[in-house]
């Protein structure tokens, strides 16, 4: 019998143990310090996504099988080809946040120190460049100061442009679960919309879109006029505040002008202001709301400000707070695999940084200068400047914004290699090389999380086909680029030893990342190495960021940036006068190409929807289809009326691809605005107008198998459970041939029907031997009935004559329906939630001990508080706090 391998959750940064073996379900580790057991539904369901259904399991050149020597010297070819004829600029890799430091690593050294160009950018770039930007300005490194652990002792935790309940779920309910324990804890969300995070929320802030620097300018201006600032800090450890101060008075004077430019009611400004003010132990959590801005760079410094001014930095339970979405993305800031950064933070502005880079590599051509970000990366090779990339472990055709010019800009290039462990994706199809990379559980390495710990992914399953981990695929280009002896690892060990070398060299306490306690790690004590946070020198201990009030600079002191208030950089107006928001949902995540196989997981959100706030919906009926247009281009969603939004703007899901919904990919829709400095793009920030798709008939399809996406005008395919596939449809067809299509293309056999022309209802079943083949329903509007009773029938086997009799009605002949869980863990639904708020369940872990619902992993909490909330009465666990000032 196997035993089981700590390894780490690849979704998101909070970077959560998991305990896995081949065949059992994936749990939390209780030794992990980022979430000591505790998982959330996507963690929970990894064991689901193992299959190998449209995995990359071999070399591809042209779309046609090839040997992986053939496909490597083709590669090595077109870019050595590439690089003569048009110098190295010509050239660029575009990689992930997925990746491991050590693939990450190798990527970085083989395009700055050997191909010559500093063209290569991670989709990190649309994750937190933001934040980087902005440390490295505040602290001269981009070094994250806190840990869970400051969260957790906090007296006020502020969430900024974050939906920690849904997309950091297992760091909310550490959270959540700190404040039970001490109950002066405070919590503040700052969010245009009111998302589940805001369900355990003291105070929530729904400030107007892309206003944030103006909120903390305000508060940094508050605490200059009332005592707030800790003088002896921001004389001793800090410059520049009184620049940053002056702007922000003149700007933000007092709460009535912040409420005034934040579009938010002046008491509740006060509020926290006051609450800041009084709250010492602070900390300032912020997220892609924040960095995916044209203004993120400024917001970041705008929170780190307020931080400086009142000292609250390098000291337990204090400090800004940057998340991070991906797995790896901090990883990928180490190895410095960004166009505008170098290896172990070392810096191009730094003199004599490149040229202990170029010795230590031994890599005369290291650029000397920074390399295109992502958007202007893409603009290149559309331009034709770029003429061949490489793609790794990501897919820029659907996740950047003006996607539809990304994949003409593709599909128009030179050469394009994709390395990825899915076959089909937006960008693989796109992709002249195909290579095939190991997934998570089959590869092995490192990644580091928002709280600076390394942790060891280890693989506990064998390679699949010949897919190959992406660093030895990167080392054998580069052998055969003639770069061999820089590449010459036998395995991540080596890899990691190297770069945490690196990270000591010339430090002297110069660089806060300094990993060269590890850089003399024995193979056995890597495959063994339990997770370890940063900075970790060979001199020993692990001290706290700043804690010493020294700071990355060249006079050691932090800086105070003045951050003037600059609105979006698109304005709505009456053409596009709504304000598109893009973003995750709990249980998806990124493209979907592993969430997406969990019948569980896209219970939560079947297909993409567009959220409005009602009075924003005018005649749009909630679950009627819209199409949601922008300048550069348009998409077509589920509506779905949502009295949290903010009046004015409009929120969509970002994960839905080609494969899954064509016509509900979102980021051709979105503008490609982008921060100066950062380079990230205002994913947030989109003006639009919708209008009502007008489709001739609505329907769905349930079959034993999928038919793909593109089986209508719109429609989304995903696997429903129990054996069957559900597809999504409405088409512009006349309804009658649109039935007539889909039920030819179920076959012949023992069809039920109903058709009624007139009123546009056609309603079809077919049976083989007893048992539900396919059942496909179309009718004149949206108002369709449930599919989830029809799905369980394929499960059951010879259909009783009742079931069969039932099935044109989709509903059981004694009425009792099934219904989708809210806990996704427990498969419990609304009806029982309700039944035991009735039955008298006063708080959500009463509810947890009636029903199990949100006792696994926690990540519908907030909708089980939403549940009370809505009940007629006062059912929450946690006393409201009448002020945020903590006695
Ligand atoms: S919070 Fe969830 S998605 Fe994020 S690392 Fe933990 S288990 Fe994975």
């Amino acid at each position: 019998m196997s035993t089981d391998t700590r390894t780490t959750c690849p979704y998101c940064g909070v970077g959560c143990g998991v305990l896995a073996r081949p065949g059992a379900p994936v749990t939390g580790d209780p030794a992990h310090p980022a979430n000591f057991g505790r998982l959330c539904s996507k963690g929970t369901a990894l064991g689901e996504t193992l299959s190998l259904d449209g995995r990359l399991l071999h070399p591809e050149i042209d779309g046609v099988r090839a040997s992986w020597d053939t496909a490597l010297d083709r590669v090595a070819a077109g870019f050595a080809e590439t690089i003569a004829r048009h110098g190295p600029d010509a050239v660029a890799l575009y990689v992930s946040g997925q990746l491991l430091t050590e693939d990450y690593y190798a990527a970085n050294k083989l395009a700055k120190g050997f191909l010559g160009t500093a063209n290569i950018d991670s989709n990190s770039r649309l994750c937190m460049a933001s934040a980087v930007a902005g440390h490295r300005r505040a602290f001269g490194e981009d070094v994250v100061p806190c840990t869970y652990e400051d969260l957790e002792q906090a007296d006020l935790v502020i969430l900024v442009g974050s939906n920690t309940a849904w997309c950091h779920p297992v760091l909310y309910q550490r959270i959540l679960a700190a404040r039970d324990r001490r109950p002066r804890m405070r919590l503040v969300v700052i969010d245009p919309r009111r998302t589940a995070t805001c369900e355990g929320a003291d105070l929530h802030l729904p400030l107007a879109p892309g206003s944030d620097v103006a909120l903390f300018n305000g508060l940094l201006a508050h605490l200059s006029l009332t005592g707030g600032l800790d003088a002896g800090f921001l004389a001793t450890a800090t410059g520049g505040a009184a620049e940053a101060i002056r702007l922000a008075r003149a700007e933000t004077p007092d709460a009535a002008a912040t409420a005034a430019l934040c579009g938010l009611d002046v008491r509740d400004v006060a509020r926290f202001f006051a609450g800041f003010a009084a709250s010492e132990r602070t900390v300032t959590l912020f997220s892609q709301g924040v960095n995916q801005s044209s203004a993120g760079t400024d917001k970041v410094n705008a929170i780190i400000n307020v931080h400086l001014a009142t000292g609250r930095i390098g000291r337990p339970g204090m400090g800004p707070f940057s998340i991070t979405g991906q797995p790896n993305a901090m990883g990928g800031r180490e190895v410095g695999a960004l166009a505008n950064t170098l290896a172990a933070h070392l810096e191009w502005e730094r003199p004599g940084d490149a040229d202990l880079l170029r010795g230590f590599w031994r890599a005369p051509a290291l650029p000397a200068r920074p390399g295109l970000k992502a958007v202007d990366l893409f603009r290149a090779i559309e331009a034709g400047k770029i003429r061949a990339v490489w793609i790794i472990a990501t897919n820029p055709a659907i996740s950047l914004p003006r996607a539809g010019a990304v994949r003409r800009a593709l599909a128009g290039c030179g050469l394009v290699v994709v390395s990825d462990c899915v076959r089909d994706s937006d960008t693989a199809d796109l992709a002249h090389v195909r290579l095939p990379a190991l997934g998570w559980g089959e590869k092995d390495g490192t990644v580091t999380n928002s709280e600076r710990v390394i942790s060891r992914q280890r693989a506990f399953l064998p390679p699949p086909g010949e897919a190959k981990p992406d660093w030895w695929i990167i080392a054998e280009v580069a052998r055969r680029l003639g770069h061999g002896g820089a590449f010459a690892w036998n395995g991540p060990a080596d890899i990691f030893r190297e770069h945490a070398a690196l990270s000591g060299l010339a430090n002297d306490g110069r660089r806060l990342f300094d990993i060269s306690g590890l850089a003399h790690l024995t193979d056995e004590a890597f495959e063994n190495l339990a997770p370890t946070r940063w900075p970790c020198p060979a001199g020993g201990g692990t001290p706290r960021p700043f804690a010493d009030q020294r700071f990355a600079t060249p006079d050691g002191r932090a800086r105070l940036v003045p951050t003037p208030y600059r609105a979006p950089a698109q304005a709505t107006d009456a053409r596009f006068p709504l304000v598109l928001n893009t973003g995750r949902v709990r249980d998806q995540w990124h493209t979907m190409t592993r969430t997406g196989k969990s019948a569980r997981l896209m219970a939560h959100k079947p297909v993409p929807e567009l959220s409005v706030h009602p009075d924003d919906a005018g005649p749009l009926a909630d679950g009627a289809l819209v199409v949601v247009e922008a300048a550069v281009g348009s998409a077509i969603l589920r509506l779905r009326h949502d009295p949290g939004l903010r009046r004015g703007s409009v929120f969509v899901p970002m994960h839905w691809t080609d494969r899954f919904c064509p016509a509900g990919r979102i980021n051709p829709a979105v503008n490609a605005a982008t921060d100066p400095l950062s380079g990230q793009p205002e994913l947030k920030y989109t003006p639009v107008r919708l209008r009502p798709f007008l489709a001739r008939w609505h329907g769905f399809l349930l079959a034993r198998r999928a038919f793909g996406a593109a089986l209508a005008d719109w429609c989304a395919v995903l696997p429903a459970g129990d054996g069957a596939w559900r597809h999504e449809l409405a088409g512009l067809d006349a309804p009658e041939a649109g039935f007539a299509r889909l039920k030819h293309l179920l076959g012949d056999g023992a069809w039920t029907m109903l058709r009624d022309p007139a009123s546009g209802v056609f309603r079809a079943a077919l049976l083989a031997d007893g048992r539900l083949e396919a059942c496909l329903f179309l009718g004149p509007d949206h108002m369709l009935p449930p599919r989830d009773w029809l799905v369980g029938r394929f499960a059951a086997g010879v259909l009783p004559a009742t079931d069969r009799r039932a099935l044109l009605a989709a509903r059981p002949a004694d009425g009792k329906m099934p219904e989708a869980p809210v806990c996704v863990c427990h498969g419990v639904g609304a009806i029982a939630i309700g039944a035991a708020i009735t039955a008298g369940c006063r708080t959500v872990d009463a509810i947890g001990r009636a029903t199990r619902a949100g006792t696994n992993c926690g990540s519908c909490r907030p909708e089980l508080h939403a549940l009370l909330d809505a009940a007629p009465r006062d059912t929450t666990d946690h006393e409201p706090a009448a002020a945020l000032t903590a006695s």
